[in-house]
């Protein structure tokens, strides 16, 4: 039985002072135990929501991280230093990630191997554009997403990612995928492992884009999807709350 899982992604925003009012919102709620949760706040803040999540049940992740460990890499921070900074979880190859800084599958590959030698676990982003969603080559570009990094890593460490199936143009659009639309790239992407070797069964697979506290009952309760990667919902306390909710009402 996999456990849900919801993550926070706060993108390039907060201030000291947000991020309190947004922290003493989700600490209220307690939104932990049954299911995890987890919130990825930019770099400079990770101290600060470490600090105040200590002894809660949300742990820390971040939203990107270097491929290199240490050296003249200028304005990069490396997995050692977020594991240092009390993180759990990395996020890795969003789409963000992938069309404005360039990220190519060989360099998501090189900073999941990174990630997992630091003792973090990463999260793979995958997903489809809206022009390759209609000339039907949705499946075809996740699978390569998908094989590239199974390939780079071998089986043992791919079953050790988390997946986010994050179409592209659902992120911030407010155009959510549909529950059936979801779970059958969910389902995809779970053969795609099986049929590489990987051990497709325990690996978590989150859905990503505009997911919304109306949406996420229906999207959690597919047998594929386990769980959210949550952008714009994810700052507003009361928002996300209700989403860990009903990820935790399925898994009751
Ligand atoms: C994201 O940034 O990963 C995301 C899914 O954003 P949103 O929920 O705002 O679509």
């Amino acid at each position: 039985m996999r456990k849900k899982l919801v993550v926070g992604n706060w993108k390039m925003n907060g201030s000291r002072a947000q991020n309190e009012g947004l922290l003493s919102g989700l600490l209220e709620e307690d939104v932990g135990g049954r299911i995890d949760v987890a919130v990825c706040p930019p770099f400079p803040y990770l101290e600060q929501v470490g600090r105040a999540l200590a002894g809660a049940r949300i742990s820390l992740g971040a939203q990107n991280v270097s491929a290199f460990d240490a050296g003249a890499y200028t304005g990069e921070v490396s997995p050692s230093m977020l594991a240092d900074l009390g993180c759990d979880w990395v996020i890795v190859g969003h789409s963000e990630r992938r069309s404005l800084f360039g990220e190519t599958d060989e360099v998501v590959a090189a900073k999941l191997r990174a990630a997992l030698a630091a003792g973090l676990k990463p999260i793979l982003c995958v997903g489809e554009t809206l022009a390759q969603r209609e000339c039907g080559e949705a499946e075809v570009v996740v699978g390569a997403q998908v094989a590239s990094v199974v390939e780079a890593l071998g089986v043992a460490a791919a079953a050790e990612l988390v997946v986010a199936y994050e179409p592209v143009w659902a992120i911030g659009t407010g155009r959510v995928a549909s529950p059936d639309q979801a779970q059958a790239m969910h389902r995809f992407i779970r053969g795609r492992l099986e049929a590489a070797g990987v051990a497709a069964a325990g690996v978590r697979i989150l859905y990503g884009g505009s997911v919304s506290a109306e949406s996420a009952p229906t999207l959690f309760a597919q047998p594929d999807i386990d769980g959210g990667l949550v952008g714009g919902a994810s700052l507003v306390a009361a928002a996300f709350s209700e989403i860990c909710r009903a990820a935790a009402l399925v898994a009751a």
